[in-house]
Formats: structure tokens, sequence, C-alpha cells
């Protein structure tokens, strides 16, 4: 990084964003790639969105990330979107390109990427995903065209999964979906991701669901990644089951972010290799 007027910057929104890895990431990635670029977070308050958006167009910056609580409410400041935040009714990614702003969302992405590093395979698996939040709605939509047989929500507010997935099934109807939040046998699910908030710092002793009902064979998936082993994770592995941890989607999805933003191919296997080596010593 030569740190000159010719560097390329980068940068995450949200609020809050002070504790957030993806800075580390995305350096990491530039230095790797040996690139004159950096990446930064901005704390934005809402009232200060629309001028954040115009400052970082005006100020000519590479690409932007957006997270909690901006990803619905940014799609109006921007002039198209791709087919991912299409699909999925948000945006985590902007490209700028000749003065546009492009919205994509490489959560869905992210979370297959990380099952295929796993060598998870989907066809014909019954999926149930916990919580029905922004996430939840990224990970459900996205394997909604995979290859899965069944995919059911569970939601401490019943009412939001079941929003879901009226939703689900207008969008494919070669899978079965159903509302799991009432239902106390989840022994056939082979793979159970909590996408809620339950869990992540500092709620560090929350688990999302009581792991005596699930089948010890399930692979669980947390997506939450602060801390590295939550709790739903540490009595899985005590249980016997398989885990996957949540940083691997949060490299996952700013690894997808930057092939959009660089249009390049990278090598994903290696840069992730490294960078869970060194980010783990950073939580
Ligand atoms: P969100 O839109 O606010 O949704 C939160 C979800 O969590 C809702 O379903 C909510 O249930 C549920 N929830 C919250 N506290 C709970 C508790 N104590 N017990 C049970 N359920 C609870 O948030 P989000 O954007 O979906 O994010 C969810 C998590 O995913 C966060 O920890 C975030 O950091 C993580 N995430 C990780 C990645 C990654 O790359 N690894 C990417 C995106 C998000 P109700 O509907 O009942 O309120």
């Amino acid at each position: 990084m030569k740190n000159d007027a010719d560097m390329k910057t980068y940068a995450l929104i949200g609020n809050p964003v002070t504790k957030s890895s993806s800075p580390f990431i995305h350096n990491y990635v530039f230095d790797f790639l040996d690139q004159n670029k950096t990446y930064i977070a901005h704390n934005v308050a809402k009232a200060n969105l629309a001028n954040s958006i115009k400052g970082i167009k005006a100020l000519g910056y590479g690409g932007i990330n957006v997270t909690i609580p901006y990803k619905i409410d940014v799609i109006e400041y921007l002039n198209d979107l791709d087919a991912s935040a299409k699909k999925i009714g948000a945006v985590n990614t902007i490209k700028i390109v000749d003065g546009k702003l492009i919205g994509y969302n490489t959560d869905g992405i992210g979370f297959l990427d990380m099952l295929e590093e796993n060598e998870v395979r989907l066809r014909g698996k019954k999926v149930l995903i916990l919580g029905a939040g922004g996430a939840a709605r990224a990970v459900a939509i996205t394997l909604a065209s995979s290859q899965i047989s069944h995919l059911s929500i569970r939601n401490r507010t019943y009412e939001k999964a079941d929003l879901l997935i009226e939703e689900l099934i207008q969008a494919n109807k070669d899978v079965v979906f159903t509302n799991a939040s009432k239902r106390q046998n989840l022994r056939e699910f082979d793979i159970v991701v909590n996408a809620t908030a339950a869990g992540m710092f500092p709620h560090v002793e929350e688990v999302p669901i009581d792991l005596a009902l699930t089948n010890e064979n399930a692979i669980l998936c947390d997506i939450v990644y602060k801390p590295h082993l939550t709790k739903f994770l540490k009595l899985g592995i005590e249980k016997g089951h398989k885990v996957i941890y949540g940083i691997e989607m949060l490299i996952a999805q700013a690894l997808a972010s930057q092939e959009i933003w660089q249009d390049i191919k990278i090598d994903k296997v290696a840069i992730k290799r490294n960078l869970l080596e060194k980010i783990e010593l950073e939580l």
C-alpha cells in the first residue's frame, strides 16, 4: 500500500461498525494482491445516509459495503440493482461504475461458498433456518434455488417466519417450505443454520435453539461470527455435531464483494486460508 493520492478507497457503512472485521479482511485482500487500495468503516447516522452516499460518490470511492441497519434503506439512492439484490431485496455491496451506483447482495453467495468450501452437499437435504430477519432472508432465498428438498424457518416471532415462507413458496414450487417455529421434533433436519442475533456479542450466553431437539448428525452453521465459538456451536461440538463458523461466511461474502468491485477472479482458497489463521487472533 503506497498511501498516496492515487490510493483507491473502499468502505463499509452501517451503524454500529466500530468493531467490524470487514476492514481487516478487505485490507488483507488488497495487501495480498499488492494493490494501492484501502478499506475503512464509517459509522453513519440515519439522517446522514443520503449525504454519505453522495460524498462517497464525489470522492471517487471504489466500492462500498452496507450493513445493519441500511441494507434496505440504501436502495433508494442507487441507480440500479443486479439480480442478487433484486431477488433478496437488500444490498450489502455497491459497485461504482462511471459515477453510477449498482447494488448487489453477496450474503447468499457467501453462504453457499461457505458450504461448498466445507464440502456440504445440498441435493435432497432438509434445512432448518433459525431466524427470519435480513440475514435469514438472504440465506433462505438463496437456498430456495438450490437443490435442497425441504426448507423450514423457525423464528421467535412466529408471524415473521410465516411471511418469509409465503414468499419462498411463490418463488419455488420444487422445494417444501414450512414454518417450524412451534415444532419440537427437529430431528429430520440435515443442516441447521443460526441466522438469528442470539449468541452475538455481548449476548454470548444466548443459544437460538435447545440442542436436545436436533439430530446429532446434522451440520450446524452459525452465521454469528463474534464470538468465533458461539455457545450454539460449543454445545453442538459437545453433542458431536459437525460445525461451521460464521467467520467463514463473512470472509466468503467479502471475497465475493471484491470480485464484483474489481471484476477479477481471486484465489479465494489461498486468501481464506491465510485470513483464517490471522483473523482468529483478532477475535
Ligand atoms: P435482523 O434483521 O435484526 O434479524 C434478527 C433475527 O434474530 C430475527 O429473526 C430475530 O427474531 C432474531 N433474534 C434476535 N435476538 C434473538 C434472541 N435472543 N433469540 C432468538 N432470536 C433472536 O439481523 P440480521 O441482519 O438478520 O443479522 C442476524 C445475525 O447474522 C447477526 O448476528 C449478524 O451479525 C449475522 N450476520 C452474519 C453475516 C456473516 O457474513 N457471517 C452476514 C449477515 C449477518 P425476531 O424476528 O423474533 O425479532
